[in-house]
Parts: C-alpha cells; sequence; structure tokens
C-alpha cells in the first residue's frame, strides 16, 4: 500500500451542532462528505449562515476529487455554494438531493458551471481509491442515504443522518440487509449519527403524526395553518392528503415551501389532485373551513411568511380568531425565544395553536434514531471501530460510551472533534494532530422573500468591511421611539467621510421605524431584522461595502 494511509477529518459537526463535513483522505485522494451550513446562534450576530473553514481543502485544492451528500438538509448542503464557489469539484447526491443543490446553486449564479452526479441507492460508484456504496436509510427527508466507503484498509460506514422508520410515508425502506450484510462481511469503522443519544426507546414512525394531524383536520371550523420544515416531504405529503380528504384546499405560502413542494411533486413524491392548490391571493375569496394554508417559518424567522402573518403583516396570510395553525417541528434550540413570541403573537389573534408540547398523539417526531435503533445498527454492522458524527460534545460523548458498552460488537471506539485528523493503517487508529477548522460566517443577503447576489467571498473576514450599529431607543410601555437613532461605525472604511451618509442612514432607520406596526416593533426580533434589511440595502447602493450590521435597542 506504499504507505498510504486512511485519514477522517471532521471539518465541521462533530461537537457543535449543524455545519456537518468530512474529509476523507487516502494518500493524495481526497473525498468530502456533506457540506453543511449551521444557523447563527443568535439574531444579534447579524449574520445569514454560518459554514465551515475549508483551509484544509484549499490548502489540498489538487487532492479534492469530490463531495458526496448523504441528503438534501441545509446541515448537509447548505454549505455547497460557498464551498463550491471556492473549489469547484463534481458532486455526487440522490436525486432529491441534487434537486435541492440545483435550486440552492442556481440561486447563487453556480449552476452552469457544478458538475452534478445523481447517485442511486444500492449502486456502487468510484472516485479515485473509494468505491462508494450508497444505502437506502429513513429520516425525516426523503432520498436519504449512508455510505459506504470501500477503503484499500476496509469498509468505512457513514450513516448521514437516519432513523430506522419502518412504515416511511413513501414506502421507500431502511436497507437494514445491506448493513448485516456489511456487518457479516466486517467493517473497519462505524461513523454514526449521535443527534438522538439522549432518547431511550425507539424515535416513532413518521406515521405518527397522523393521528394528530387527523385530529386537527376533523375538529377545526375554520382555517388551517400548518406549518413545517419546508424540506418535510413526509408532512407536506400528509397535509395535502388531509386536505384533499376534508374538502379543504391548500395555498402554499413562502418561496422555499413553494421549491420543494414543486420538487416532491416533480419527482413523484407528492401526487396533487386537480384543483387541489388554489393561490394565495384566492384564500380571502373561499368560506375560511374549505381553506388549509401550508406556510414556512416554523422556527420564527424573523422575516418568514408565518411570522409575518403572526403580526398581520402578511398580504394573503391573515390569521383570525378561531383559525388553527400547526407548528410540525422541533423546537431547534436556540431559537425558543423568537418562536415563542411568534406563539405569543398567535394566541393575541385568538388562533389555536398546535405546538409540540409533548402531548400524545404527537404532531412532530423526530428524524433521528434513538437509542435503541442505534444500538440496533451498532450490532448489524459490528465495526472494528466505532466513531460518534453529528451532535454535540455531550452528545458524542455519550454516543461513545454506549458503543463502548456494546462489547461484543464494537472493537474499539474512538472520539474525535471538528479538526481533528483520525488515522488508520495496518497497525490500527490514532489520532494524529489537527487541521484548522472554525467557523465563517456569511451575510448572504436577504435569505428570505428578496433574492440578491451572494458575494459571499467579500464576506470572508468581515473584519475587512467593519460593522455598522444603529442603535434605536425604544420606551418599553408605549413602543414609542424615544430619540433620534445613533449610528455607530467601526472600521467601516467605505463610508463616505462627510456627514451626509451617517445622517440619511439615520434616516433610513426612522423610515423603517414608521413604516412598521407597533406590534412589529415591539417584536425586537422583527424590527431587527426589518432596519437590517434596510439599512444594508441603503449601504450597498451607496459604498461598495458589506459591512456587518448589527442593530441594537436599548429599552427605556
Ligand atoms: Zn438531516
Ligand atoms: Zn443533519
Amino acid at each position: 500500500m506504499n504507505g498510504k494511509k486512511l485519514h477522517l477529518i471532521p471539518l465541521g459537526g462533530l461537537g457543535e451542532f449543524g455545519m456537518n463535513c468530512m474529509a476523507v483522505r487516502w494518500g493524495d485522494d481526497i473525498i468530502v462528505i456533506d457540506a453543511g451550513l449551521m444557523f447563527p446562534e443568535s439574531e444579534l450576530l447579524g449574520v445569514d449562515i454560518v459554514v465551515p473553514d475549508i483551509t484544509y481543502l484549499l490548502e489540498n485544492r489538487d487532492k479534492v476529487r469530490a463531495i458526496v451528500l448523504t441528503h438534501g438538509h441545509e446541515d448537509h448542503i447548505g454549505a455547497l455554494p460557498w464551498i463550491l464557489s471556492e473549489i469547484n469539484i463534481p458532486v455526487w447526491g440522490t436525486e432529491f438531493t441534487l434537486a435541492f443543490v440545483e435550486n440552492k446553486l442556481e440561486e447563487h449564479k453556480l449552476l452552469d458551471q457544478a458538475v452534478l452526479n445523481e447517485i442511486v441507492p444500492g449502486e456502487r460508484f468510484t472516485v479515485g481509491p473509494f468505491t462508494i456504496h450508497p444505502i437506502q436509510v429513513t429520516h425525516s427527508l426523503v432520498d436519504c442515504v449512508s455510505l459506504a466507503l470501500h477503503t484499500p484498509l476496509g469498509v468505512v460506514i457513514h450513516t448521514g443522518d437516519f432513523k430506522v422508520d419502518a412504515t416511511p410515508t413513501d414506502n421507500k425502506l431502511f436497507d437494514l440487509h445491506t448493513f448485516a450484510e456489511y456487518g457479516k462481511q466486517g467493517v473497519l469503522a462505524l461513523l454514526q449519527d449521535s443527534t438522538n443519544i439522549e432518547r431511550s426507546g425507539y424515535t416513532p414512525s413518521e406515521r405518527a403524526v397522523y393521528n394528530k394531524f387527523d385530529e386537527v383536520f376533523n375538529r377545526a371550523s375554520q382555517r388551517i395553518f400548518v406549518s413545517c420544515f419546508s424540506s418535510s416531504i413526509h408532512r407536506i405529503k400528509l397535509t395535502l392528503e388531509l386536505a384533499d380528504r376534508y374538502h379543504r384546499k391548500v395555498a402554499l405560502i413562502g418561496r422555499s415551501m413553494n421549491e420543494s413542494a414543486e420538487i416532491a411533486q416533480d419527482l413523484g413524491y407528492l401526487d396533487m389532485p386537480d384543483g387541489l392548490l388554489i393561490h394565495p391571493g384566492e384564500i380571502k375569496n373561499l368560506p375560511p373551513q374549505r381553506v388549509c394554508v401550508l406556510i414556512s417559518g416554523t422556527q420564527g424567522e424573523p422575516m418568514s411568511a408565518l411570522s409575518r402573518a403572526a403580526v398581520d403583516n402578511h398580504k394573503h396570510a391573515k390569521i383570525n380568531s378561531g383559525d388553527t395553525v400547526v407548528l410540525s417541528s422541533r423546537i431547534i434550540p436556540g431559537n425558543e425565544r423568537p418562536i415563542y413570541r411568534m406563539i405569543d403573537h398567535l394566541f393575541r389573534r385568538e388562533a389555536h395553536v398546535i405546538y409540540e408540547d409533548g402531548s400524545k398523539p404527537p404532531i412532530h417526531v423526530s428524524g433521528h434514531a434513538s437509542r435503541e435503533e442505534l444500538k440496533l445498527l451498532i450490532n448489524l454492522v459490528k465495526p472494528r471501530y466505532f466513531i460518534p458524527i453529528h451532535g454535540e460534545y455531550r452528545q458524542l460523548k455519550l454516543h461513545a460510551k454506549l458503543a463502548a458498552s456494546m462489547e461484543g460488537a464494537v472493537g474499539q471506539v474512538m472520539m474525535i472533534e471538528s479538526g481533528e485528523i483520525l488515522e488508520f493503517d495496518e497497525l490500527g487508529a490514532r489520532k494524529l494532530g489537527r487541521v484548522p477548522v472554525g467557523r465563517v460566517c456569511i451575510d448572504s443577503g436577504s435569505m428570505g422573500e428578496v433574492v440578491e447576489d451572494m458575494i459571499i467571498k467579500d464576506r470572508r473576514l468581515l473584519s475587512e468591511d467593519g460593522i455598522v450599529l444603529p442603535i434605536i431607543a425604544i420606551n418599553k410601555l408605549t413602543g414609542r421611539v424615544e430619540t433620534s437613532p445613533e449610528i455607530v461605525m467601526r472600521g467601516f472604511a467605505g463610508a463616505p467621510a462627510d456627514n451626509g451618509f451617517v445622517a440619511e442612514a439615520r434616516e433610513t432607520v426612522m423610515r423603517t421605524l414608521e413604516v412598521s406596526s407597533d406590534e412589529e416593533k415591539g417584536d425586537y426580533g422583527v424590527i431587527k431584522e426589518k432596519i437590517r434589511q434596510d439599512l444594508k440595502r441603503y449601504i450597498t447602493k451607496n459604498t461598495a461595502r458589506r459591512p456587518l450590521i448589527m442593530p441594537v435597542i436599548l429599552e427605556v
């Protein structure tokens, strides 16, 4: 083997939530598994997305052969535009995953030069020294795969995200047989999803939410609004089926919701009877009990359709007393405040809000395997080395502990974090050192309704373009803006020297405040985002710079 070694190098996702990306290297050949993003932890950060530092890939530019994707969730494909704009390499993914990728690359004007190769579960393909076998698995999204990498040292299985759903809504089954087959032949290493290590038992099937949805449709006497992740094809499918059965027309609101429904329909995951879909503009013409709205914004994102509807600021989605609003998703840690703020607004409109509160039957089920499923897969695969992936540090640690307790099934457990190199050769496995990793913040322009170009390369170093802080004093009791906004700038070299620029920036902020309702002004998440977008538009128009804009609200 010419002294070549196998290196597994997580560039993100191990020890943090999101940004899944792993380099696998044999000699002078590197493939990358997944290229995910992370959503910023706090709305204060003032950036839209966070992507992994890919210095390691750039330094080894001539060795990187491909990016192979396990599935189409943002924490696995969201950094693709950023990575491909730095290093254009072929991308491999399943049909559905690639459809998501195409949309994303199109939006960033990168599709023309991209090389996309479709993979089919069960059909092997070869990249450099690696033969890769995609194995069909079940998850909250459709068309997901684990990857069995045949390397010169043995087979490495990367699970991607999964749960073992015995009754997936698309009837595409988890391929347990293939995992068992590999277990019989011998597996060098198993890299397994750690997300739900803290949950005992089994994760319920996607079909488990059916009863709750049916109950909602059965009882609702007014409009029904259903919000889920736009990638939750299983939930969209269920909503369409029930709406049809209960004689409601369906309007899709939100760009991402429309895009993913279109993809799912094109690829045969949804069948929409003629006349089921209506344009959002038609909602007002139908009796409330004949309407169902699929709307994006389940995480309380300030500019999303549902957040805006919640403060009565959406053209078509008007939420009235007696309407039902279903949030069929989990509350992603860190998003509690904006989500509960949005739910409060919905309560104020006298809507029935149904969200994950632990009651049965569930309105949402996880897409990740719980402990019994994790153990099942370990038992089937019986790896020589076990490496927990996709989790925060405690989850990786608990997963490592679980695997270590399964002595009959696991040889040795290795724990690594993002940036650490795990080296394998004929003698065994060891940690070798580190590569640079980290988080790169990207301000992509508005990710919401307005699509702007993503000038990501310019955003590499936020410090280059400086920071602009609009400071607004709002009276807590009256909601009134007390004084003229202050604009503080640091390291913002592009700002014209005269004071006219600052004065106009201040006026821009004032105008945003003037056209916002009291409810919007009372919701700091919403008002900050509106100020940020308007001010950004002004600055981009008048300077060549794209500074980081972080509105600060002072309650007085
Ligand atoms: Zn996923
Ligand atoms: Zn994931």
